[in-house]
């Protein structure tokens, strides 16, 4: 049953990478190696995609800003509105965001993909998904940083829309995956997200980004894909959080993806590290990060006094253009295999196959042993033998 799903999606998938006006830019020339974003979906050709899908989509699909829910904040620093995609009729809520990091830029396209999947196709499979979950979907967190092709936002006066400035002169960028916290908040794009998560409570959620050309510690052989956990299990935060119950569903959710997936010739699938061979492989735990405040129950200006929690996990696929541009091919896969990452791990909890995972099976997943976790908390914490 598992295996005809998957060769149904593969085709259907091949089908529509083809089918938008947005997709079809991928058949400009290949500037392989070279930082090129002009074959990156911009913020405008964002909302024409979205507007155009929900036309299509005969009131299934609702497009809107944050701007259109009256919130107090509702835009980006540079005044960009905040766009949210919402699909599907089921009780338990999904949270995916794309592109909070604003130089990653695929998750928008795989987030368009995804809408475009649920749209075109009335399989038993996807209306399940549809009848169990309703999914939120932010194609682009951060407009102005993917504007800009940077990592961070820039904070800006609001008053003469220039940039703020630091003490020697310099734009202040805030890292928006390091901006959920006590304290934090520096960005308004953080406070509205926020607020917006607040209202939702959402059940699950799922964060897309991209990592830079990865290749396996010991074959040499390429990463496409990393699966993560941005509070380590095992380590110094999750084992703790609702006596581990969130430790086994996040890696439920990714065995479960990379069971999904590992057959794909062309995806290699890891767990997320950071570090190399010379510095040695750590984990991260951050607490500051969006996913990791979600499942802190993070409880900002009184918005969560409840402390509304949920699991949450991310993926890192390889390539970002701060490492230059991918190929056009290596771009449409890795669309793809974020595309049908989330597809499948949806089905997954529509069906509640997710919870039949035995969760230790996380070791399975191939990894380079770690010396520690990397905090935002705590420093490093050196793994405990
Ligand atoms: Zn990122």
């Amino acid at each position: 049953m598992k295996k005809a799903f998957i060769l149904l999606l593969s085709t259907c998938m091949l089908l529509s990478i083809f089918s938008s006006s947005v997709f079809a830019k991928q058949n400009h020339p290949s500037t392989e190696g070279n930082t090129n974003i002009s074959s990156i979906v911009t913020y405008d050709d964002m909302i024409k995609e979205l507007k155009a899908l929900e036309k299509r989509s005969k009131g299934e699909l609702e497009v809107f800003t944050l701007d259109d829910l009256g919130y107090e904040y509702s835009k980006s620093e540079q005044g960009r509105d905040l766009y949210v995609a919402k699909i599907g009729n089921g009780p338990e809520k999904v949270w995916i965001q794309s592109r909070i990091h604003g130089d990653e830029p695929y998750g928008t396209e795989a987030s368009l993909q995804l809408l475009q999947m649920y749209i075109s196709n009335q399989s038993t499979q996807y209306r399940k998904v549809l009848d169990e979950l309703t999914l939120y979907i932010i194609p682009m967190y951060n407009p102005d940083g993917s504007e800009m092709n940077i990592r961070q936002t820039v904070l800006m006066d609001q008053e003469t829309s220039e940039p703020l400035l630091n003490d020697r002169g310099n734009q202040i960028r805030i890292d928006l995956n390091r901006d959920w916290a006590e304290g934090a908040f520096a960005a308004v794009e953080s406070k509205a997200w926020y607020s917006y998560w607040t209202d939702i409570q959402p059940d699950y959620g799922i964060d897309i980004h991209h990592q830079g050309l990865k290749t396996d510690s010991e074959t040499g052989e390429a990463i496409t894909m990393s699966l993560g956990i941005s509070l380590a299990p095992g380590g110094p935060t999750l084992p703790n959080i609702k006596d581990g119950q969130y430790e086994d569903i996040t890696r439920q959710m990714q065995v479960y993806v990379f069971d999904a997936l590992k057959d794909y010739g062309f995806i290699n699938i890891d767990r997320y590290t950071t570090g190399n061979n010379r510095t040695g492989f750590t984990e991260i735990d951050i607490h500051g990060g969006v996913v990791s405040a979600m499942m802190l129950g993070l409880n900002y200006d009184g918005l969560n006094e409840a402390e509304h929690s949920h699991p949450a996990i991310f993926f890192e696929t390889s390539g970002n253009t701060r490492d230059g541009n991918l190929g056009q091919r290596a771009r449409g896969h890795n669309i793809r295999q974020n595309a049908l990452g989330i597809q499948e791990l949806l089905y997954g909890l529509a069906s509640e196959e997710v919870f039949g995972v035995d969760p230790e099976r996380w070791d399975e997943i191939p990894r380079p042993d770690i010396t520690g976790y990397n905090t935002d908390h705590s420093g490093f914490v050196p793994v405990a033998y």
